[in-house]
């Protein structure tokens, strides 16, 4: 008789979209004169982009005929394009980051999810809390997390760095030595970031203690202020110790296309063994590529033209986030983020709790958000607001939240 991946069962329930998806519904049946906004999926609205589109259409065409038809893409993603991502996102910044280093992929949460493979079972991660929850249920699949305490919402094997208003968003160097450390900047969901020297200290804590770094910047287009590093290959080091995983979904609508990129530098390396050729096989095993009208589309992005229209869908959320943060705080909310991300992080009233004020809103204002508990225990007290919605929206969301 087989028997299951027993680790799956300890996974608790990933409640939050569908509890928010029901309450939503239920409200709207009971409520069907009101009209609801929704500011509270990560998600993208706009449409793709018009080079993007013409870029598309182009690789179908050249799909549809003989001569230019293309079957399997290379292992690590058409140079083509892995050559224009070391040349603008690495090169450009001073990172000295070689194509072979580059691995192409259909999106960050599959590569944030399956990075652990190439990991011990017996390795301790640390996580962000409120984190973004595929770093510790990918783990958990794979059993290293020991086991999920309800009572607590936490796992009994990772050491949880809570980033709250009195840590100012950021972790703590942990007491405990972990060996793989998961960092996200600019955050999801807390909208927060890091500048270059904070994150200099955790490549130094990485090199020091022989610690992993896996840095999720997928929303690294977000960045709008100086000195908040942009790749962490822009601090001295980080090449001995960082992985770091990039999208095209959060800063050119790819969320449906998908297309992403995971750096494994060479020189990382357990002893004597790189784990970029753990990636490789990995990858050459379990992977057969990204599409190549995908790939071509992706690449798109970096033309003169693709970066300006890029720009402009970037600063269309931007906006938003500026008037949802200077409109909460106008009507006196506390709250971070929104500078470098498309995440507001707001603390609830008068300490309500996530989900009492997620009711609140939805039933007062008619706009729904994500409650910051369903990040981790350390969101409790906390609300998020994404700036993801249409620029009408946005407004009439706050205009009304300013009203209650
Ligand atoms: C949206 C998101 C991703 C997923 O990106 P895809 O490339 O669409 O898979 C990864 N990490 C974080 C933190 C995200 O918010």
């Amino acid at each position: 008789m087989f028997k299951i991946n027993e680790n799956y069962l300890k996974l608790p329930g990933s409640y939050l979209f569908s509890t928010i998806g029901k309450k939503v519904q239920k409200f709207t049946e009971e409520n069907p004169d009101k009209k609801i906004i929704r500011l509270g999926i990560g998600d993208v609205t706009l449409p793709l982009a018009p080079v993007v589109v013409k870029a598309l259409h182009g690789a179908v065409d050249e799909m549809g005929v003989k001569e230019t038809f293309k079957g399997y893409a290379p292992d690590l993603g058409y140079e083509f394009l892995r050559r224009t991502i070391v040349d603008n996102d690495y090169k450009a910044r001073g990172a000295d980051i070689a194509i072979d280093e580059i691995f192409i992929s259909d999106g960050a949460k599959s590569d944030s999810g399956n990075i652990q493979e190439i990991f011990a079972v017996n390795n301790k991660i640390t996580v962000c809390d409120p984190v973004y929850p595929v770093y510790i249920d990918s783990n958990a699949m794979a059993g290293r997390t020991g086991d999920y305490i309800p009572d607590k919402e936490r796992w009994s094997n990772v050491i949880y760095m809570p980033c709250t208003k009195k840590t100012n968003f950021a972790p703590e160097l942990p007491k405990e030595t972990p060996d793989v450390i998961y960092l996200c900047y600019p955050n999801n969901p807390t909208g927060s970031t890091i500048t270059k020297e904070e994150l200099q200290k955790w490549v130094d804590y990485a090199n020091k203690v022989g610690a992993v770094i896996i840095y999720d910047a997928a929303y690294e287009a977000y960045i709008s202020e100086e000195n908040v590093p942009h790749t962490i290959y822009e601090c001295e080091g980080a090449k001995t110790c960082a992985i770091e995983i990039r999208s095209f979904s959060k800063n050119a609508g790819f969320t449906g296309t998908r297309l992403g990129f995971t750096v494994v530098p060479k020189e990382l390396k357990c002893g004597e063994v790189s784990l970029n050729s753990l990636w490789a096989r990995r990858h050459g095993t379990k992977f057969n590529g990204a599409p190549y009208i995908t790939q071509v589309a992706g690449a798109a992005i970096y033309s003169a033209e693709g970066k300006k229209q890029i720009k402009e869908q970037i600063a269309y959320y931007m906006k938003n986030a500026e008037i949802i943060r200077e409109g909460l705080k106008a009507a006196g909310y506390s709250i971070s983020g929104g500078v470098n991300a498309p995440y507001i992080w707001m603390e609830t009233p008068k300490k309500m709790s996530s989900w009492d004020f997620f009711d609140y809103l939805l039933t007062k204002a008619n706009v729904v958000g994500t409650p910051g508990s369903g990040f981790g225990p350390s969101g409790e007290g906390y609300f998020r607001l994404t700036a993801f919605g249409t620029y009408e929206n946005t407004l009439e969301a706050i205009e009304r939240i300013k009203k209650l």
